[in-house]
């Protein structure tokens, strides 16, 4: 196990005070606080090593490509990819789905096809699919979840008619925490020659990922989530797959020659990355990636896990307490509501305590219908949180309750 006191210095974030209390930062399925190696990383690009990458032979350009380069090669390891052509660079989990809705539903998705996506989907995981859908005149189909939040994965062979042409399904869903059986959905969805999207925007940060072992064609994340920058992320794609697929955006880095009567495009992995990449933000993700190997994904996976069970351990205490996704394996957050409270206004006077908690409908208002509510309130975790913390936030969950009912 790491020293989780000391860890907790490398994160400047955490020593504030918001409203003169110590901050207590339980929103990190939204965004993650970076640690100082991250933002070293990037303060030193910005400083100083700024240059084009791909394009000039001057020192900086050179310099900068190479550790746009590096950063991929350590992406690669980092997913166990069998290819550094098969990481692309986009600015987030949602642009790389939007990227292969674009590209692939270009390619593969014709009129009456479908889609299929579970019912505990992003937003991001739903609304580029509708836009295809809506371009092609396809369908989209849902594959539904139990009322533990587990996937109904028996219906799974049922649905996977000979229309449906991808499969896009959440690693771990951010409101439900529960990790879904991706190998096994992987396995049956290939059996129908259907390939699969896997939004590993939370799955990422709480599960070791063997990309070559997952066997899915497609795995999407983004690197402030991950302890890394804004504005950078992940699209892993099958090479074979990738190469199929037509460019996506036009622009500088994608080509490989242009003149007035048509262009030719650059291979993989450039073909995907049209005009200046952002190099900064890909430097910053490898940084933070070298800081959790350093620490070690297993103890800190081990941690996360240790935390999830404690806070719901707790907060199972408090009277009027509804989680929503109870199946094992869950990690990393949960989602809840307390019988009479209203989860924006306990967010506020959480807020006040110090404590950052996200409410709202999480950006998946169809899964906020399936449990019939409009709202929940949630914590979610990262290596740097301690049971000292969940403790403070399940007493001002108590609170709380004593003001508002
Ligand atoms: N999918 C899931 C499961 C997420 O949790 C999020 C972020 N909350 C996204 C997609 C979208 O990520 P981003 O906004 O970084 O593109």
């Amino acid at each position: 196990m790491f020293e989780i006191e000391k860890t907790r210095k490398d994160f400047p974030a955490l020593s504030q005070k918001v409203y003169g209390k110590p901050l207590i930062y339980l929103d990190n399925a939204a965004t993650i606080q970076k640690p100082q190696t991250v933002i070293d990383a990037i303060s030193e690009m910005n400083s100083g090593i700024n240059g084009n990458i791909h394009r000039a032979v001057h020192y900086l350009s050179g310099l900068c490509t190479e550790r746009y380069e590096a950063a991929r090669t350590s992406i690669q390891t980092f997913l166990h990819a069998a290819k550094k052509e098969e990481i692309i660079f986009t600015s987030g989990t949602t642009a790389a789905i939007n990227l292969v809705a674009a590209s692939f539903g270009e390619r593969y998705i014709q009129k009456d096809d479908e889609i299929l996506i579970s019912e505990a989907e992003h937003h991001s995981n739903i609304v580029p699919w509708q836009l295809l859908c809506e371009r092609k005149g396809a369908k989209i189909k849902v594959l539904p979840i139990h009322e533990d939040g587990s996937l109904a994965i028996e219906e799974l062979p049922k649905l996977l008619s000979p229309k449906i042409k991808l499969c896009c399904i959440s690693h771990i869903s951010n409101v439900l925490g529960v990790v879904n059986p991706i190998k096994e959905i992987v396995r049956i969805a290939h059996a129908h020659q259907v390939p699969v999207l896997v939004d590993g925007a939370q799955g990422v940060v709480h599960e070791s990922i063997d990309i070559q072992d997952i066997d899915c064609d497609f795995y999407v994340f983004s690197g402030h989530k991950l302890y890394g920058p804004t504005g950078i992320g992940i699209l892993y794609g099958k090479e074979s797959l990738l190469e199929t697929m037509p460019p996506y955006q036009g622009g500088g880095d994608m080509i490989a020659s242009v003149s007035f009567e048509g262009s030719s495009y650059a291979e993989l992995p450039l073909k995907f990355e049209a005009g200046t990449a952002n190099f900064i933000g890909a430097y910053g993700l490898k940084a933070a990636i070298d800081y959790l190997e350093q620490l070690g994904l297993p103890a800190i996976h081990a941690h996360e896990q240790m935390l999830t069970n404690y806070a719901l351990q707790q907060l199972t205490r408090i009277d009027g307490f509804q989680v929503y996704g109870s199946a094992a394996p869950k990690s990393g957050l949960i989602s809840f509501n307390i019988k009479g409270l209203h989860p924006t206004d306990t967010a506020m006077l959480l807020d006040k305590m110090g404590i950052a908690a996200r409410s709202g409908h999480l950006c998946a208002q169809p899964l906020m219908q399936r449990f019939g509510v409009e709202r929940m309130l949630r914590f979610s975790f990262a290596l740097y949180n301690t049971k000292e913390e969940i403790d403070e936030a399940v007493a001002a969950l108590a609170k709380a309750q004593q003001m508002l009912s």
